[in-house]
């Protein structure tokens, strides 16, 4: 993101020339006043702030008048609302790609009217490589073209040592095979020499270079299976290492990283990139030591033999070695293209899955078939394109390759004709070069697999390089918890230029209970979020009973923390080992009790299998109110000093509600509770109700405290009260006792 541009000089000696002060700031945007595309700027000295047009200075507003600042989100663009005297001017128009920038500009002017101006740099967000200019692959930083490949390898290889010994078995299996190769021909040509065309050749001489020329081919095959057996070994262990470290260092990722990654994208990376690595590995890394000595020995073998049918053979290799150059560029971009569309397809397949209820429940099946279709359909075209390609320029490479054959055979069979030279020494001359082809052939196809494996290596290596959110956990310390939490000046956001949590200060003491309200998007979930660790806080600080939560120990303190959300997820598993999640020592009688808190005993008992009913995927074999009761008891098993309740009663009925909320009163019982819940009747137990508005506090106080202030809070209970009444009148007439829709806010209802 670009906070300091160049102006030039044009536009700076014009700034100076009306001594509009020094430049603090400057952006560039792309539409002018007009609508139109030009060229602008924004500028901030420490005076003014400063719109300019094609070099011309457009609006200046003092900075000491401005009242308030707003970028504006309008649809496929922005605007910059500057307010000065009560006068809203709209500074700078721009498109989509320049809103984080003046979301920026928002947090910069807002910090200077706040009195806490502070020094921002421009930073790198781009998705081009700034060496070439090229894209990054689809959702990685990896340059295609300026990628240290050689270093890839060189990590591969690292990681493979472990195995060392299966890789030096796998060298000495290829060298055996190697030498029997080697010796094969010379076997092929005194058979035919000594005993198929010499007249005098005698039966048994015949019989024994059959028998020597079987017991090479069986030795290739055994060697061949014993080579197949370790390098299978090899690889998958490789394989299941990498594995391993992606997947545990998803699990060091703080859920902010996680959440800008596409679940498709990182199950590519840990199934398919691994496995790609282990079959490069298994089938070319090792195979390439071996090729290069075969092939060099080969090459030795056949200048000894006659250099001037070895040269023959090596006629063509320039023109072959043009062509292959350019095939491997084209084959490169082709491949990067498909894998980019096959990662589109992941993506999306994975992203309709998991929003398949929602396909079914609105009917959207025929939908959802087209989308998948269409980007099945771009890989397929992508596939078919990039087959057809490899399936003809491979095979015409091959053909020159073996061009030189012509020649040999040509040259050589005259020789064979006026007798200068043996038909075995042809054969065996001619198996030697066949062996010389195949190996120049393997070596055409090895960029395609350095690029895949590279390309793979890369994407593997990027997660692995991310810096781990938790790896510094076991220096933290594991204080008493008692519940006793402060908020102080807690700024929050998941962008840094657009704070959610603004300057947050509260003190919970221990066993109180908050309820959190405000207006949707008010930040209410965010301070959750804050509080249960899923993000830490750009400035301010959560202590908890004099601690920094973030010098806390992760695990110990989520181990002190109960958690029920609306939509409570379970595991697919029995009961029993959902309620243990969060205290997997926890007895049997401990879930008994955790269950009977949670008021789920009785329908537990009920089930046909009791604790060990299988719930399911995501538990959907129970009802909603179910899954929430057996979240309850998951959350209090161990027995937690804080509490988080987060639309704990949204998604069940009235009746249900009333066994939950009887759960749940049972449950706060001498915890520190937060509880967002947008039926504001439901918090009628908080010793304290806490207001947001934009992420700051608006209001704190007792029900009765906020309705006598007339703010906020009584704005949104009279609301909810109409709301409610709307509801029962339209219950009476014939709409049923059950609230339409989660917990009966309906399309338009009130805010929270
Ligand atoms: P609601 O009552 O609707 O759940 P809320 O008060 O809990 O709203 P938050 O969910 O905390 O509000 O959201 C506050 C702001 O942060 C919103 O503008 C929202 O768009 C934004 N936001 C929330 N989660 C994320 C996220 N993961 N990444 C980026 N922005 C987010």
């Amino acid at each position: 993101m670009i906070l300091r541009c160049e102006l030039g000089k044009v536009i700076e000696e014009k700034i100076e020339k009306a001594a509009l002060g020094e430049i603090v700031y400057s952006l560039p945007y792309d539409v002018n006043e007009k609508g139109m595309f030009s060229e602008n700027f924004f500028v901030i000295t420490h005076k003014n702030l400063i719109s300019i047009s094609n070099d011309e200075i457009k609006t200046v507003l003092p900075i000491e008048k401005v009242e308030k600042v707003k970028a504006v989100e309008l649809v496929g663009a922005g605007r910059l609302e500057i307010t000065c005297d009560s006068i809203c001017y709209p500074v700078a128009k721009y498109t989509a790609e320049y809103m984080p920038q003046f979301a920026m500009v928002e947090r910069i002017i807002q910090e200077i009217l706040d009195g806490e101006a502070r020094a921002h740099e421009s930073f790198e967000e781009s998705k081009r490589c700034p060496n070439c200019g090229r894209n990054y692959l689809r959702n990685t930083r990896i340059c295609p073209q300026c990628s240290d490949k050689k270093g890839m390898f060189k990590r591969v290889a690292a990681m493979a040592a472990p195995c060392k010994n299966l890789y030096i078995i796998m060298l000495v299996l290829f060298w055996l095979n190697s030498a029997v190769m080697l010796l094969a021909p010379e076997v092929q040509k005194r058979m035919i020499n000594d005993a198929i065309t010499n007249p005098d050749g005698k039966l048994s001489v015949l019989i024994f270079f059959v028998v020597i020329t079987a017991i090479c081919n069986i030795l290739t095959t055994a060697i061949g299976i014993a080579r197949r057996i370790v390098s299978v070994k090899a690889s998958n262990r490789l394989v299941k290492d990498m594995r391993g470290e992606v997947y545990s260092k998803l699990q060091q990722m703080g859920i902010g990283k996680l959440e800008s990654k596409k679940t498709g994208d990182m199950m590519q990376r840990i199934n398919r990139d691994t496995m790609r690595i282990g079959h490069f590995i298994q089938n070319i890394g090792v195979m390439a030591v071996n090729e290069i000595i075969l092939f060099l020995s080969v090459a030795v073998v056949l200048f000894v033999y006659n250099w001037r049918m070895a040269i023959l053979i090596l006629l063509p290799m320039p023109f072959v070695s043009i062509i292959v150059n350019k095939a491997r560029h084209e084959v490169r971009r082709r491949y990067h293209t498909q894998w980019r569309k096959s990662d589109k397809m992941t993506s999306k397949l994975n992203d309709i899955l998991n929003g398949m209820r929602v396909v079914k429940a609105f009917g959207r099946e025929n939908w959802a078939i087209e989308q998948f279709a269409e980007v099945a359909t771009e890989v397929k075209e992508q596939s078919i394109d990039n087959d057809r390609f490899s399936g003809t320029i491979w095979p015409i490479v091959r053909f020159l390759v073996g061009f030189g054959s012509y020649f040999v055979l040509l040259y050589g069979g005259n020789l064979v004709a006026n007798g200068a030279l043996k038909l075995g020494d042809l054969m065996q001359f001619s198996t030697y070069a066949s062996y010389l082809y195949n190996r120049l052939d393997w070596f055409a196809m090895l960029p395609r697999h350095l690029s895949e494996a590279a390309t793979s290596a890369q994407r593997v290596f990027e997660v692995l390089d991310e810096e781990s959110d938790y790896d510094t956990e076991e220096k933290k310390g594991c204080p008493e918890i008692k519940g006793d939490i402060i908020f102080k000046d807690v700024t929050f956001g998941y962008k840094s230029y657009r704070s959610v949590i603004k300057n947050f200060s509260l003190h919970v003491k221990e066993g109180e209970m908050i309820g959190l309200v405000g207006h949707s998007g008010a930040g209410k979930s965010t301070l959750i979020n804050l509080l249960m660790r899923l993000y830490d806080v750009d400035d301010g600080a959560i202590t908890i009973n004099g601690n920094n939560l973030k010098d806390i120990d992760r695990a110990y303190y989520k181990h002190n923390l109960g958690i029920v959300l609306q939509e409570s997820y379970l595991f697919a598993g029995s009961i029993l080992s959902n309620i243990c999640y969060a205290k997997p020592d926890a007895t049997v009688d401990d879930v008994v009790r955790a269950a009977k808190i949670a008021n789920a005993h009785d329908f537990i008992m009920r089930l046909p299998n009791g604790y060990d009913t299988y719930v399911g995927e995501k538990g959907y074999r129970l009802s909603g109110g179910e899954r929430q009761r057996i979240a309850i008891a998951r959350a209090v098993i161990s027995d937690p000093k804080i509490l988080i309740l987060d639309e704990a009663t949204a998604s069940v009925d009235t009746e249900t509600e009333a066994q939950i909320q009887e759960a749940l009163g049972r449950l706060v019982k001498g915890r520190t509770t937060f509880a967002i819940a947008h039926r504001l009747s439901t918090l009628k137990n908080a010793n304290r109700l806490v207001v947001l508005e934009e992420g700051r506090i608006a209001e704190v106080g007792t029900h009765n405290q906020l309705m006598e202030k007339d703010g906020i809070y009584a704005g949104l209970v009279k609301a909810q009260r109409t709301m409610n009444a709307m509801n029962f009148n339209a219950d009476e007439g014939g709409m049923g006792g059950r609230r339409r829709g989660p917990g009966g806010r309906g399309p338009g209802g009130p805010p929270r």
